[in-house]
């Protein structure tokens, strides 16, 4: 009998765990070759969640729960689940059934196979507004290009292999970005495909303000090339430098007035942009490199059921 561990992380879901226990209950059962583990990892929630998993974890051995001291986000969550699930495969998925449970068979199935990681891809991205949608597509643009793989439909939902789980999980940066990094231990890879579905209840936890530092954070923990773009932005300043002085030394030479005012202060306006705008780049790897350094945990728990 195989084990899966289910690493669910949950954040406020006090109303959807309800159903997404009693939906992943109807899939062992089709399961005929596997056993359930479920992980649920309770990330700082503000409402019952973590009641709701301790009762769960009551009446059901196969229910394990961590809860941490406050909100550390989604991805540390993730890694806590992983690290603390002991399955013979993993598949990590939201609590809210925007997953559809039904996927897991499929996942399974591949993994049976002989795949170590079965990527969740989305048929369509769901509902989502024009801006969170061209939002998103610049995002996973900018991602793929930089981990050299099309991640524009990838999700969290995945399975995978103990082993691809251990490397994940021996990995010491802790500015992870799960979906990426699953790609990045490489193994034998395949995927699946699934409709995203409307959340069962509650609403998501998602702002622009959080997405838009969720995107600079995973690009820059992927990628170098914004700061090699500074250095363009260097070469291309200093063309256009040399080409004005030439110009300003002939015009002095023929005995032209050269261009006053306007010009300086554009040039002026532009440098400076380009300079606070390359200094910000800097900045955000220095406060990477900074955070890293302090090599605080990832996460801390306050309380676990096992
Ligand atoms: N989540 C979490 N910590 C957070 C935010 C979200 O553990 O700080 C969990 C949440 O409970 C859910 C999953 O991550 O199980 C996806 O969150 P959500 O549904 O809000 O995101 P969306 O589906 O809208 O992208
Ligand atoms: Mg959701």
């Amino acid at each position: 009998m195989n084990i899966v561990s289910i690493i669910v992380p949950c954040y406020n879901e006090e109303e959807s765990i309800g159903y997404f226990y009693k939906a992943i209950c109807e899939i062992e059962e089709k399961l005929e070759d596997a056993q359930l583990e479920l992980v649920f990892v309770d990330d700082g929630s503000k409402d019952n969640t973590y009641d709701k998993l301790c009762e769960l974890h009551e009446s059901d051995k196969r229910v394990k729960c961590i809860s941490f001291s406050r909100n550390f986000g989604k991805e540390a969550a993730i890694f806590s689940g992983l690290r603390a699930g002991e399955g013979d495969c993993f598949v990590v998925m939201d609590a809210d059934l925007q997953h559809p449970p039904e996927t897991i068979i499929e996942m399974y199935d591949c993994w049976k196979q002989g795949y170590e990681v079965v990527e969740g891809i989305k048929k369509s991205r769901g509902k989502e507004s024009g801006l969170h949608k061209w939002f998103a597509g610049m995002f996973y643009d900018i991602i793929s290009s930089a981990t050299h793989m099309d991640m524009r439909n990838s999700s969290d939902f995945k399975l995978m292999d103990k082993k691809v789980v251990k490397e994940l999980c021996s990995l010491t940066e802790k500015n992870t970005f799960f979906r990426a990094l699953a790609y990045w231990v490489g193994f034998k890879s395949t995927s699946v495909s699934y409709e995203v579905c409307e959340r069962v209840a509650g609403t998501t936890k998602w702002s622009y303000w959080k997405l838009g530092k969720y995107a600079i954070r995973n690009i820059t923990s992927f990628t170098n090339v914004p700061l090699q773009i500074i250095s363009i932005l260097g070469i291309i300043f200093l063309i256009i430098g040399a080409i004005l002085g030439i110009d300003a030394i002939v015009s002095v030479a023929r005995g032209l007035a050269v261009g006053g005012y306007p010009t300086l202060l554009l040039l002026i306006v532009i440098s400076t942009g380009a300079i606070m705008l390359s200094l910000g780049i800097i900045g955000v790897y220095i406060s990477k490199i900074y955070d890293e350094i302090k090599n605080r945990p990832q996460y801390i728990i306050r309380d676990s059921k096992k």
